[in-house]
């Protein structure tokens, strides 16, 4: 087996026996770096020097015989939206070119404690506002399993870099979906937790009142143990719950017996292709056949999802990124007239079309007369949302739904903004009602992977844990790795 295909866990376990050192672990992550990214292009930057430096430091810890954490000198790589003290951070976007952090974000600062290595940055739609990585400035990143299609988005760089062999865990964020929607266009495993369970304390806020950072990795396993150093209170973050957070790996017991699995209607009707169903209702008879009993459900306001998104996300990015107005961050013009001409010119320079979009829409929603109409109104409509699933949590123990309607599709396909809004419709509820939810690989077609989405009740990421982990000990769809680069 090459030693860039392995999962976090086999790569600690290679490490403290001492069959590998991190140093030629990190060696071999950056020679395939070196070989596929030119054709993946999931990073925006690399951070060679202090990989390398980092990985060195663990080697010495274990050979003098210390304990490391499962994390320690396994090489991963960061969503480029999340602040990372001395490494650029650009969030895929013109006007942080060139800003260099001065602070760690939380998750970051749990990780350096960890004694992990960092690979780099990776690529995400601008502001983590797309599902393709095309609206990234620095260019979209390509689907390893299909260099021509979108490896989906925004932390499209995270879970192509995953599939590609290019990192052996990352971390993405989820707003609408941006987690779960790359991991099962890529074939990997994406995990967002339950809103407050992490620290959003230095992940560049788009909408803060769903942002949520998790992991992107090619198990279950991988994805509880970047969860277990990366959870807890924070003091920066007056959203992080202040919850005893246990051990994640706990929750990993192959057995389902008695679970209670919901199929919620509204997530299997039209709009989904006909050949992901197929495969997201194999697994629910995969999951009735290991003992879990399945249970028809319905989250009528489903429907209503995606628009009431559309307003709260726009109407929070267009207070979020409000400060970027060419003083304090980033990019400014220097030839207007006037402060404020400076500023509007900056702004119009800095962002491209998909934010300019969400942050003229946040303002008409927010404005005057509108408000009430609008933004009122979607908050309304979100409790409602959030009642279904809390309904349904009567009935269930976790839902079972695909996580997109659709597989990876080429760049030539063009889609306009609306349909491209739409294939967040399975994963922009569980957000709403601050949810966690695990995309894990179900199945192909036609060469492209597919993913099935589990939500779990408010701090229930162990049910989804123990389901998504029983289902992977009796499937191989995650053990597949993308053609790619003469490893097949
Ligand atoms: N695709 C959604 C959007 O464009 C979700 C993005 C996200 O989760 N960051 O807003």
């Amino acid at each position: 087996m090459n030693l860039f295909e392995l999962t976090a866990h086999e790569a600690h376990e290679k490490l403290v026996k001492k069959e590998v050192s991190s140093v030629e672990l990190t060696k071999a992550l950056f020679d395939r770096i070196d070989k596929v990214e030119k054709d993946v292009r999931a990073y925006v930057t690399l951070d060679r020097e202090n990989a390398l430096a980092q990985a060195k430091k663990v080697d010495d810890l274990l050979a003098a015989g210390k304990a490391v954490p499962a994390l320690a000198g396994v090489p991963g790589a960061i969503k480029d939206n999340i602040s990372t003290l001395g490494l650029r951070t650009t969030c895929s976007s013109k006007i942080l070119e060139n800003f260099i952090p001065i602070y760690d974000a939380h998750v970051i600062a749990n990780l350096r404690k960890d004694e992990t290595i960092f690979l780099g940055k990776t690529n995400l739609d601008e502001f983590a506002m797309g599902s393709t990585t095309e609206t990234s400035y620095f260019g979209a990143s390509h689907n390893p399993w299909k260099l021509d299609c979108v490896p989906g988005g925004s932390s499209g760089g995270s879970a192509a870099a995953i599939a590609a062999g290019e990192a052996v865990w990352t971390l993405g964020s989820d707003t609408g979906g941006s987690i779960r929607q790359p991991a099962s266009f890529c074939g990997c495993v994406g995990l967002k937790p339950t809103y407050g369970r992490v620290s959003r304390y230095g992940c560049v806020a788009f909408a803060s009142s769903l942002d949520q950072i998790g992991p992107i990795t090619r198990d279950v396993t991988d994805a509880a143990l970047v969860l277990n150093t990366i959870c807890g209170k924070d003091v920066h973050d007056a959203t992080s719950l202040d919850v005893e957070v246990p051990d994640f790996t706990k929750a990993l017991v192959a057995d389902v017996k008695g679970m209670k699995i919901g199929l919620p209607k509204e997530y299997f009707s039209e709009g989904v292709d006909p050949k992901v169903k197929d495969c997201v209702m194999a697994a629910a008879k995969k999951f009735e056949e290991m003992g879990a009993t399945i249970v028809d459900i319905s989250l009528p306001h489903t429907e209503y999802a995606v628009t009431t998104y559309y307003i709260i996300a726009p109407a929070e990015a267009s207070a979020n990124l409000a400060r970027f107005d060419g003083v304090r961050y980033g990019h400014r013009n220097m030839e207007a007239a006037s402060a404020p001409e400076m500023t509007a010119i900056s702004r119009t320079e800095g962002f491209g079309a998909e934010v300019r979009r969400r942050i003229m829409l946040g303002t008409y929603v927010l404005s005057s007369g509108y408000y009430d109409a609008y933004y009122n109104k979607a908050m309304q409509v979100r409790t409602l949302i959030r009642r279904d699933f809390e309904d349904a949590f009567k009935k269930v123990d976790v839902i079972l739904t695909p996580t997109c309607p659709v597989t990876t599709f080429s760049y030539s396909d063009k889609m306009d903004p609306l349909s491209i809004y739409m294939l967040d419709v399975s994963t922009i509820p569980v957000n709403m009602a601050g949810l966690p939810g695990i995309s894990v690989p179900c199945g192909f077609v036609d060469g492209k992977p597919v993913g099935l989405q589990l939500i779990g009740k408010v701090l229930d990421e162990n049910s989804i844990l123990r389901a998504a982990f029983t289902y992977e000990q009796a499937t191989d769809f995650h053990k597949q790795f993308a053609p790619l680069g003469g490893n097949k």
